[in-house]
């Protein structure tokens, strides 16, 4: 991610916004665990009920905000006071360079692999060797719908217990996916 184009792009929001009222600069500064992941800026910040994961990332030219907060699908104050804080002090965002697939050798690098691809990614890579959401789904036993659900909550930083077992699922059938489609083939014959 160019950190100084996302700036830009987070600047020209923040002016239709207008100043920063009460309710965001109460927590412009206060976010922690903040980084640069995968092509979003996301931190988290102590509200009102817990904690909240905060996130945005450009979309073309727009911002894409999000907030696990139950008013935070597309924005919310707490995404206001992020895009301030991330304008004010992008130095104290951690840099989480990719961690790849092929380079995962121990358990504990396969966590931060899952950790660091989303589903979404993972769907997407599934259906490009020839496996759809819908097959991926029936095989697993649950529906597209759920999945469909299961990726939007990821994307809203909202995490469903269960999602790197999504993953990892997923991960397995991409792997095999020659030989799945080969035997669909003979069970065609
Ligand atoms: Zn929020």
């Amino acid at each position: 991610m160019d950190i100084e184009q996302a700036k830009q792009a987070v600047g020209k929001e923040l002016r239709v916004y207008g100043g920063a009222s009460k309710k965001v600069n109460r927590y412009i500064g206060k976010f922690y665990a903040c980084q640069i992941k995968n092509e979003r800026i996301l931190a988290k910040v102590k509200g009102n009920h817990g904690e909240y994961t905060v996130s945005f990332k450009l979309d073309g030219r727009r911002v894409d905000f999000n907030c696990s907060c139950y008013i935070g699908k597309h924005g919310c104050h707490h995404c206001v006071a992020l895009a301030h804080t991330f304008l004010k002090n992008s130095e104290s965002f951690e840099i989480v360079n990719e961690t790849k697939r092929s380079g995962v050798k121990n358990l504990e690098q396969l966590g931060n692999y899952l950790d660091y691809v989303t589903l979404g990614d993972l769907m997407d890579e599934l259906k490009s060797v020839g496996i759809s959401q819908k097959e991926f789904a029936e095989a697993i036993g649950t529906t597209s719908a759920h999945i469909t659900s299961v990726k939007s909550s990821e994307a809203r930083n909202r995490f469903y217990k269960g999602l790197g077992a999504f993953k990892l699922a997923c991960l397995w059938m991409i792997e095999n996916a020659k030989k799945i489609n080969k035997n669909v083939k003979k069970v065609k014959k």
